[in-house]
């Protein structure tokens, strides 16, 4: 239709086949998928074992350029791409996205389900609870946080012996270890199964964490945008015996562990991965201090518990009736933002060919934020962690953004687009454009084919679409081309997902030269520096003593080779979101680095980084309503 109608309604206009014929023509077995209602279904990854010697498909990265705060239309064209392939070219194809926080849902942003004709349906279920991943991080984190407090309560007011006789509840005459809890003997190189050999030594090491409240870095989470719970203090009541403490909460998807549903492997990787996450250290007992893991306090097989349904990745389907997987969705600043290998590879199995087979199916997966950090991690952590070689770099950008580049007035949510951006201007744009030639000149450090997609807004001029093709062109892209998905759906994206397969397939040798940014092996502070200079164009970097105090203690905890996931501003190349285009002369100061053990980084934070966003004055639930009869929603985009 045109004028475009709103995303809700034309998400509801379109009746979604049921999910159980689209698993089926898929080829899944029935026991490999289970549905949830009739729109979504979660695939087991038993299905892994069984396509494991199928070759993958091709493998599609969507990434952007920098963005205004508006988003430029990755997750669009994402969606429009896998239509464009799968419902007119006749081309097998996934697309694997995030699900949604609930805090952008109904605070600014919106959801991200795609926009306009190219998006996921049905919109509400998966800009809403979908399958209940969300609930299930936040499910498993909170029992954490709930351990950590109740631990050192426990450990304040009882003698070690009683600790000891509460731990290991001596039942009919027999005391017993539960089985996490020989971790925490190998830990401490206490080489006894049963609970009465130990030594009253042994016994205060075991039952005594001591953990320093002070050094806690676990905090509570909830998917909601409530600024008023940033800091707290807990343990007010008498019960708690003053035992009280300032902490906070974070909104959900910054969980650790949604990282983990997101970089994990298998189910075992998630139990190994959530039991060796780090959450606070102990008090120096005189041998140092301790780094005090979810293992520690016993809790790592009951949060896989709470998650072992989360791993398995959610099919869904487009407006045209093609596959799309929606899985996890970490922070794309102090996590990698990105969707869940485990997506990821079933999709590209699923895609892929047996021996006899010549021609392969597609994979489209989207990173988040700009190519300087959502790319970065994708190659760096996500591809270093799953093994997966990219086929191609497909770079997102829009006129209005080179605009805002060029020297365009600033982009707010919620208020109407300057004048300049609705109008056709050249010379702004062309300006703009070395924010673009700067994106692809980092997509190729990676040695991949690079393919510019001009997300096309009615307001775009020929002329515009044209400059960017050319400018993109002489950058040393592949190929450049306009694509009016959000107007037509993937009719409007065939001539990209032409280029895409033209390129994929010409340039096979591509593949095999696919190199990481940086080797593990360096020390942190080079690995770091490696990014600011390569990715964001910075002379150098600077670090606080904080920081050079915590690479210090990284090193000695034997956590230096862990790979960089940096905690930046997506709205600018640099630290510094006020600086549009492509920044100079300047230096990214490092405040802090933390890590996340069991998702396997380390975060430096460049700036301050917000984990609970807040509600504006005007959010977007205003708009939120439902008819009671027909049960239509509306209001949401
Ligand atoms: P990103 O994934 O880059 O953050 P989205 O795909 O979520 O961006 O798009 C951001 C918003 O812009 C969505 O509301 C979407 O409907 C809208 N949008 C995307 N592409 C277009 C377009 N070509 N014309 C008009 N609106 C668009």
């Amino acid at each position: 239709l045109s004028p475009v109608p709103s995303d809700i309604d034309v998400a509801s206009a379109q009746i979604p086949k049921p999910i159980k014929t689209l698993a089926e023509e898929l080829g899944l077995a029935p026991n490999e998928f289970e549905l949830y209602g009739q729109y979504k279904a979660k695939v087991n990854l038993s299905i892994l074992d069984r396509l494991k010697t199928k070759k993958d498909g091709k493998y599609i990265v969507v990434t952007g350029i920098t963005p205004t705060p508006l988003g430029e239309g990755k997750s669009t064209t994402t969606i429009g791409i896998a239509q464009a392939l799968g419902a007119h070219l006749g081309k097998l194809t996934f697309a694997c996205v995030r699900q949604p926080s609930q805090g952008p849902t109904f605070g600014i942003k919106g959801g991200a389900a795609g926009g306009g004709y190219a998006q996921v349906i049905p919109m509400d279920e998966f800009n809403l609870h979908l399958t209940g991943d969300i609930h299930a991080v936040v499910a498993a984190n909170n029992l954490l946080a709930a351990a950590i407090d109740a631990r050192m309560f426990h450990e304040k007011t009882q003698s070690d012996k009683a600790l000891f006789n509460r731990l290991c509840p001596n039942k009919k005459g027999i005391r017993s270890f539960a089985p996490v809890m020989f971790k925490r003997l190998q830990k401490l190189g206490i080489d006894k199964t049963n609970p009465d050999d130990l030594i009253p030594e042994e016994i205060k090491k075991f039952v005594r964490l001591d953990i320093d409240p002070d050094t806690i870095t676990w905090q509570r989470v909830i998917d909601t945008n409530d600024r008023f719970l940033r800091k707290i203090t807990i343990g007010q009541n008498p019960t708690e015996k003053g035992q009280t403490r300032e902490t906070g909460f974070d909104i959900a998807v910054a969980s650790e562990c949604m990282a983990i549903l997101a970089l994990c492997t298998s189910l075992a990787d998630m139990r190994e991965r959530l039991g060796r996450m780090v959450v606070a250290s102990s008090f120096d007992r005189g041998e140092g201090s301790e780094s005090i893991t979810a293992d520690d306090l016993g809790i790592g097989g009951a949060l896989t518990v709470l998650m072992k349904d989360a791993i398995k990745p959610n099919l869904m389907q487009t407006l045209e009736g093609t596959p799309v997987f929606v899985h996890a969705g970490p922070f794309a600043n102090i996590a990698h933002g990105n969707s869940s290998i485990l997506a990821d590879k079933i999709a590209l199995k699923l895609a892929g060919t047996e021996e006899y087979e010549e021609e392969s199916g597609y994979v489209v997966t989207e990173s988040g934020f700009g190519a300087d950090i959502g790319m970065e991690k994708f190659f760096n952590i996500k591809c270093r962690v799953s093994e997966l070689t990219p086929d191609a770099v497909v770079l997102v950008a829009t006129v209005r953004a080179l605009k805002m580049h060029g020297g365009g007035p600033e982009v707010t949510p919620g208020k109407p687009l300057p004048e300049i951006y609705l109008k056709e201007n050249l010379e702004m744009l062309e300006k703009g454009c070395e924010n673009l030639v700067k994106h692809i000149q980092n997509a190729k450090k990676f040695e991949l084919p690079v393919i510019v997609a001009i997300n096309q807004f009615i307001t775009d001029s020929s002329a515009e679409l044209e400059l960017i093709r050319k400018k993109a062109i002489e950058a040393g892209a592949d190929d450049a081309v306009p694509s009016s998905h959000w107007e037509f759906g993937g009719k409007g994206a065939l001539e990209l997902a032409k280029s895409i397969v033209k390129v994929t397939s010409t340039a096979k040798s591509v593949k095999g030269n696919f190199k990481f940014l940086y080797d593990l092996d360096k020390c942190i502070e080079e690995k770091i520096e490696i990014i600011a200079k390569e990715m964001y164009g910075a002379d150098g970097i600077e670090l606080t003593d904080e920081a050079r105090k915590k690479i210090q203690r990284f090193t000695n905890q034997g956590f230096s080779k862990l790979p960089i996931c940096m905690a930046k501003t997506h709205l600018s190349l640099s630290h510094d979101p006020t600086l549009k285009g492509v920044p100079q002369g300047f230096i990214v100061p490092v405040r802090d680095i933390r890590a996340s053990v069991g998702a396997g980084f380390l975060y430096p934070l460049l700036g301050e980084m917000q984990t609970m966003p807040g509600l504006s004055t005007r959010p977007c639930f205003y708009d939120v309503d439902i008819d009671p009869e027909t049960e239509r929603i509306y209001g949401l985009f």
